[in-house]
């Protein structure tokens, strides 16, 4: 075992995981955030077979299922009632699949106590700045001027805006307004689908069951489609206008935005799609959204970040040299990686753009075809995260698949 000094800087699901891997692989490890005391940053997400496999071998599946909703189909539905999106983790090969809503609280209390029980340090307050190699390591600079290190390694978990990594990629021209609520008991929402409903790809709905959330009882979260420049124009129009937006696209939601009833409920999350061209540098790697972020349309980035982190103690397994690690853990992520952007690229506009041919292309020609083999496998491949086939070359196996 070689011990390296490794500092982590950014406490979402990259920076935990990464810490709790490295940890356990016998290094040492320090972890950096800005917020005053540890909180989560955003509302529901999906997690994919993919981030699940991460989440198995650090021995905390079980825990993360216990707080999510085990879904079993992706369905979107028109306005008008046609169905044209249905993807279900059932066509997967292999051992049975499904996908894992949860609210962004409960990783982080399930990720966050297992790195608290590795012994792993926390320094809070620590807004990064900047970093730099001197020497026989790399330093970490914050905004009150100080400084820490030398370090054998940096690993940049700070997310989209890092000030580690040099700006690129494009901000994309949809965002979403995001709400939890609480799950209504005798509503019309299945536990086990995340449903959206459409108005060509201008307006979308959608409602993703998030399980039970300690002290919150079960919940979901509510998003709506809106322009990236549009928050304050929804601001003004006021709630009335937006509940009943809401309510003609689909009528069952009247119920969930009745019960907003201030906007503060509802937050803005605008998006953005790059990737970084050197995500390696010297005693330096960038991880999850740090090194790319893309629309959350394919429900992936989490998983991503999950995946890297399993990369990077990979990588510090292999090598005795700290200066290697993050060149060989890029290598083992990056065809998945570039193949995700692509897929995410192309399949965003078709849920959100204001133009009609996306709509019109999702619709009448990938619709029917996503409902007949190879079709409907490709579609449930891309939905689990495991297009690419990620998994072998990182070691990692499905949950329920036999390890070699
Ligand atoms: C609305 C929305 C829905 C999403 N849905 C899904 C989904 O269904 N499935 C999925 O897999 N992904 C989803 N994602 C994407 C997912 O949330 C991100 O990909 C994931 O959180 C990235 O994790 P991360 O650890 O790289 O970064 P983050 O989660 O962004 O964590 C970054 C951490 O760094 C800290 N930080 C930032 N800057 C500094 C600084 N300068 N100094 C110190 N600390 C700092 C922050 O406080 C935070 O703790 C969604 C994203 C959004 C916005």
């Amino acid at each position: 075992m070689h011990e390296f000094t490794i500092a982590i800087a950014g406490c979402g699901p990259a920076g935990l995981a990464a810490a709790l891997l490295l940890a356990r692989g016998g290094h040492s490890v320090v972890l950096y955030d800005r917020f005053p005391a540890p909180q989560p940053v955003g509302s529901g997400l999906m997690l994919q077979p993919s981030g699940m496999a991460v989440l198995a071998r650090l021995g905390l599946a079980g825990a993360i299922q216990a707080r999510g909703a085990q879904i079993e189909r992706l369905l979107g539905l028109c306005a008008d009632g046609r169905t044209v999106l249905d993807a279900r983790y059932d066509e997967l090969p292999g051992p049975p699949a499904q996908g894992l809503g949860i609210h962004r609280a409960s990783l982080f209390e399930v990720l966050l106590d297992a790195v608290t029980a590795a012994g792993v340090p926390l320094v809070e307050d620590h807004q990064v700045t900047g970093s730099s190699v001197r020497g026989n390591g790399r330093w970490l600079q914050f905004a009150d001027k100080s400084e820490a290190g030398p370090f054998d390694l940096v690993i940049d978990g700070l997310g989209l805006h890092s000030p580690l990594a040099p700006p690129c990629g494009r901000s994309l021209p949809f965002g979403a307004l995001w709400t939890t609520l609480p799950w209504p008991q005798d509503g019309p929402f299945r536990r086990d689908r995340l449903e959206q409903r459409y108005r060509a790809a201008r307006e979308m709905v959608g409602v993703l069951p998030t399980g039970t959330r300690p002290g919150h009882g079960e919940e979901l979260s509510l998003f709506w489609s809106l322009p990236a420049d549009g928050y304050e124009g929804w601001r003004a129009r006021g709630l009335a206008q937006w509940r009943a937006e809401v309510t003609a696209l689909w009528p069952d939601c009247a119920q969930l935005v009745a019960q907003v009833s201030d906007p503060d409920q509802v937050t803005m999350a605008r998006y953005a799609h790059r990737e970084l061209p050197a995500p390696a540098q010297d005693r330096l790697i960038h991880i999850g959204d740090a090194w790319h972020t893309a629309s959350p349309q394919l429900g992936q980035g989490a998983n991503m970040a999950l995946l890297d982190a399993w990369a990077v103690a990979e990588a510090a397994r292999l090598t005795r040299d700290p200066r290697a690690i993050p060149a060989l853990a890029v290598q083992l992520r990056a065809w998945h990686v570039t193949l995700y952007q692509w897929a995410t690229a192309f399949f965003t506009p078709l849920y959100q753009s204001n133009a009609a041919f996306p709509a019109w292309l999702r619709d009448t020609l990938l619709a029917p075809a996503s409902r007949h083999w190879p079709g409907k496998q490709i579609q449930a491949l891309l939905m689990s995260g495991l297009a690419g086939n990620p998994l072998p070359r990182l070691g990692l196996t499905r949950i329920g698949q036999d390890r070699a």
